[in-house]
């Protein structure tokens, strides 16, 4: 069996190493926890056993055992004993192994359910923090979503302002065009007004379409201006 006894001071639980000090009450300390107690006091009659407060008053009731007992000590122990003395020893022996084992084994089976507990909040309250982060990664997806849709809109109406620009530009070269053609039609009646006028100055012996000085005294060849000061 790989069953280790362990010091039976609940805050202790130290695995005892060559000697411990075992009670007729079937419980078992380290050394230390028993030099602490009433055990390690001089006086028996004060004794009580810090597990479960027996009184430990015979001179027997508390021993110091060998856990590592040499052979020797295993040959002699129980030598001159009857046998019925030693299935007496051998059947106290073997009571307080099964009555720590079976100490043990509730203490695990405690410990274990314990631990589970723990576990189980643990696990709750994490389910609660996974069922928030949940909450919170919907609400996130859709502002996202609100706002993929914003921007699809913008992008969109982005689209339409570029077309309205674009149709605008175009009819702003239409005018252009349209303005352009206006201009050239309303400066033809001024250009051959113009080549008449120096047509009929050339004839009377002036310079035809150079540089001169004109009837009304100003210098130039703007045709359009004197076809202006005559026809406006
Ligand atoms: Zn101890
Ligand atoms: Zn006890």
């Amino acid at each position: 069996m790989d069953f280790q006894l362990r010091c039976n001071h609940l805050r202790c639980r130290e695995k005892p190493k060559d000697k411990a000090v075992v009670t007729t009450c079937s419980h078992i300390f380290c050394l230390a926890c028993s030099d602490s107690s009433t055990l390690g006091a001089g006086d028996s009659a004060a004794r009580t056993c810090p597990a479960c407060g027996t009184p430990l008053e015979k001179p027997y009731d508390v021993t110091v055992a060998a856990l590592s007992p040499t052979d020797d000590y295993k040959m002699s122990i129980l030598s001159g004993l009857s046998p019925t003395v030693i299935m007496e020893c051998a059947n106290s022996g073997l009571a307080f192994w099964a009555y720590q084992s079976s100490q043990e084994i509730y203490y695990q089976e405690h410990a274990n359910k314990s631990l589970k507990q723990q576990l189980d909040a643990k696990n709750q309250e994490l389910g609660g923090v996974k069922g928030a982060a949940r909450e919170q990664i919907g609400g996130l997806e859709e502002a996202l979503h609100e706002a993929s849709d914003k921007i699809h809109k913008l992008s969109r109406s982005l689209a339409e302002m570029e077309e309205g620009r674009k149709s605008l530009e175009r009819d702003r070269n239409r005018y252009r065009v349209s303005y352009e053609k206006l201009k050239q039609k309303a400066l033809v009646p001024d250009i051959e007004n113009a080549a008449e006028e120096n047509a009929a100055f050339a004839a009377q012996g002036g310079d035809f379409g150079g540089v001169r000085t004109s009837r009304n005294g100003s210098v130039g060849t703007d045709y359009r201006a004197r076809g202006a000061h005559k026809y406006r």
